[in-house]
């Protein structure tokens, strides 16, 4: 398979979807499979200012953080490196949630500041030209494997579905909900739970966001071992255009309903499964999973 040339340019970013690719298990395979032209911190065969003085050969375009006009790298507006290595590429890709929405850097002090082809839910114009050949990978930060499973399905030609916000049907059309341990307490509506802890669901009263959020962390699990709602954290809703919200630890809820139902359940049928769901206790599922 033809070696595939990758320039990683970062917008306005902490790192961290850089520091997540690094934890990628066969990063050594990866690094024989692509060739990294620039990379903000792995050896690469051009420096930053070669990148934006010369029109290097390039196939995908990889954009780390948000963008705005007033942001540049080596003395270059970030926009018009952009506009320069864009045509050139196969496909961009959009790595994690600040490149694909804006992200928290929205609220930064820059001026304009959203992803590329999106600010939050809403499509922008500027790179519009581009929205045939992006695919967005979101994330706050990116699940490494998901990042490189893109780029090999790329590499071999593979024609990947997208979602709406431009994101793979096959990583993004589950919700985190899908796989968690937790299932059973959240059919039946047991969230004693304290953070970190084995037992309970956190979606009634914690937080959670996994029943409307498009990822799969709890099918391709985080360093192969395990995700966020398994180790008794909320999900927060990373990879989704409204990322971040705030109290991200405590469920809103109207009327003792949670604001946010499961993704395309309506307010009668929660309130009907609740109210038989209510009806029942399960001693089994009031007890510590690991006491005799
Ligand atoms: S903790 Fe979150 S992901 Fe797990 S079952 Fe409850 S709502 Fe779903
Ligand atoms: S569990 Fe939720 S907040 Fe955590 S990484 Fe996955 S989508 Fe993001």
């Amino acid at each position: 398979m033809k070696m595939i040339k990758l320039l990683w340019l970062s917008g306005i970013t902490c790192n961290a979807n850089t520091h997540s690719f690094l934890n990628y298990p066969f990063i050594e395979q990866f690094l024989n499979d692509f060739e990294f032209i620039y990379h903000p911190v792995l050896d690469s065969s051009y420096t930053l200012q070669e990148i934006v003085s010369n029109e290097i050969e390039c196939d995908v375009l990889l954009i780390e953080g948000s963008i705005s006009p007033e942001f540049q790298r080596a003395d270059v507006s970030i926009e018009d490196i952009i506009r320069k290595y864009a045509p050139k590429v196969q496909k961009i890709v959009t790595v994690g949630t600040c490149a694909t929405f804006g992200g928290i850097f929205s609220q930064s002090d820059y001026k304009d500041v959203t992803g590329l082809h999106f600010d939050k839910e809403q499509k922008n114009q500027k790179f519009e030209n581009l929205f045939d050949k992006t695919i967005s990978i979101s994330g706050c930060p990116i699940h490494p494997e998901i990042l490189v499973n893109t780029l090999y399905a790329i590499k071999g030609d593979i024609a990947l579905r997208l979602d709406n916000f431009l994101r793979p049907k096959e990583f993004y059309a589950y919700t985190v909900h899908n796989g968690c341990v937790r299932n059973e307490y959240f059919e039946y509506k047991v969230d004693a739970h304290q953070f970190g802890e084995l037992e309970g669901c956190m979606f009634y009263d914690h937080g959670c966001q996994a029943p409307f959020t498009h990822a799969s962390c709890n099918k391709i699990l985080w360093n192969e071992v395990n995700s966020k709602t398994r180790v008794g954290l909320p999900c927060f809703g990373c990879t989704e255009p409204t990322f971040p919200k705030a109290n991200l630890f405590t469920t809103k809820k109207n009327m003792g309903v949670p604001e946010n139902l499961p993704l395309g359940v309506g307010k009668r049928v929660y309130l009907t499964l609740a109210g038989i769901t209510k009806a029942f206790k399960i001693p089994r599922l009031e007890k510590k999973l690991l006491d005799d």
